[in-house]
């Protein structure tokens, strides 16, 4: 019996329906609707083009640094329950940099948690940058951890996963749903009932490389660009090239310049990965495997989390607009969205 649905078979679906359950809700009470499942590609379904990992991308409001550490701080007992590191998320030590040093807010909560958290001495920061930190981030493996995190869901606990696009959100009500709660990611912009105008794209073009001789991640940011160096844990020596933000670009066309520019910012802030690589040290020696773009679900505002009375006592509650952050701060957003989704209401 169907009483609680999610909307999103993306990382913020799974997060939130964990957290469901960690809550005392019955497996079997949840359906997880969703036009997309692991194993599909569509621009449409950002979760599998993400680099991704734990880095210092988000702002310093105290939603979102709360949703980070919350996050960091549970993503152990996530790989313990989903199977261990091969369910394609591991510790890998980071080393980030910024060309203007982020606010104190920032610094003080990332020194709060992060493991082996240090300040980089400024004769060792690469070209560019006036801060660092290093510290022990986590990476995914994003296809082989959506497609895990389903399974254990599904075959594991007793989810059950429907493949279905919905027009309107009034059609995931189920004969006995009480609560949906909407995880759409970028189609909240369209979807019936919600047609979010604050959501907006912010496309990111990758280049995937394959490097065994790297094993860390690396990152630049600075006020026009975004570059950054991923390893994608259990998957054959890939490693992400990155990147790009673009802000109202929903094309899914990869474009040549772009993976030019990313191959070069990547290996000025990186040498080793021309330095040791097995094929040769030049850019062209590189092994490119595959160049993707995604849509990060970005909103005007930042993400809605947010619960809403509708008919006959049902209750909806909105999840959306991770952007560039849904692997490293999704956690803290479904431990919230199910905290909403439970809280006891005069209204019910
Ligand atoms: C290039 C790139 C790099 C990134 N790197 C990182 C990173 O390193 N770390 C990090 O934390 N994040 C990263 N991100 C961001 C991250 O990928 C997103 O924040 C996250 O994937 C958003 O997840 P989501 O579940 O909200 O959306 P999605 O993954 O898009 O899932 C939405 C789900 O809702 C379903 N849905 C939508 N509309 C409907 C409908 N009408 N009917 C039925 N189902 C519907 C879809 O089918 C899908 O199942 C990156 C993103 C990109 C593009």
């Amino acid at each position: 019996m169907t009483k609680y649905v999610v909307i999103g078979a993306g990382i913020i679906g799974f997060y939130t329906t964990f957290n469901l359950i960690e809550k005392g809700v019955s497996p079997k009470d949840i359906t997880i609707i969703a036009e997309y499942l692991p194993g599909d590609e569509s621009i449409n379904y950002t979760s599998p083009y993400a680099g991704g990992n734990f880095s210092c991308i988000t702002g310093d409001d105290p939603d979102t640094l709360a949703f980070d550490k919350i996050t960091y701080l549970n993503l152990q007992k996530i790989q313990d329950t989903l199977g261990g590191p091969t369910c394609g998320l591991d510790k890998m030590p980071s080393f980030e940099n910024w060309e203007t040093r982020p606010a104190d807010v920032k610094i003080e909560s990332l020194k709060s948690y992060l493991v082996d958290y240090k300040e980089t001495a400024a004769n060792d920061l690469p070209k560019g940058a006036s801060f660092g930190i290093t510290f022990q981030a986590w990476n995914f493996n994003c296809p082989k951890f959506l497609a895990n995190f389903r399974t254990y869901l599904e075959q594991k606990r007793g989810v059950t996963v429907l493949r279905k696009k919905l027009t309107h959100v009034s059609q995931a009500y189920l004969p006995h749903t009480k609560v949906v709660i909407n995880c759409t990611g970028i189609g909240a912009h369209k979807l019936g009932g919600v047609a979010d105008s604050k959501v907006y794209p912010t496309r990111g073009q990758v280049v995937v490389i394959k490097a065994p001789h790297i094993q860390e991640n690396a990152f630049l940011w600075t006020a026009d660009t975004a570059t950054y160096v991923i390893k994608r844990p259990y998957s054959n020596d890939q490693l992400i090239l990155g990147g790009f933000m673009e802000k109202d670009n929903w094309t899914a066309d990869t474009f040549a310049d772009q993976t030019a520019d990313i191959l070069r910012r990547t290996t000025e802030l990186h040498p080793k990965i021309l330095k040791e690589n097995p094929a040769g040290s030049s850019i062209e020696d590189l092994e490119i495997i595959r160049v993707v773009s995604g849509l990060r679900p970005s909103r005007h505002g930042g993400v809605r989390i947010e619960k809403e009375f509708v008919d006959e006592g049902k209750i909806l509650v909105h999840n959306y607009g991770a952007s560039g952050y849904g692997y490293q701060a999704g956690f803290g957003m479904g431990e919230k969205a199910a905290r909403l989704a439970l809280e006891k209401s005069s209204k019910l």
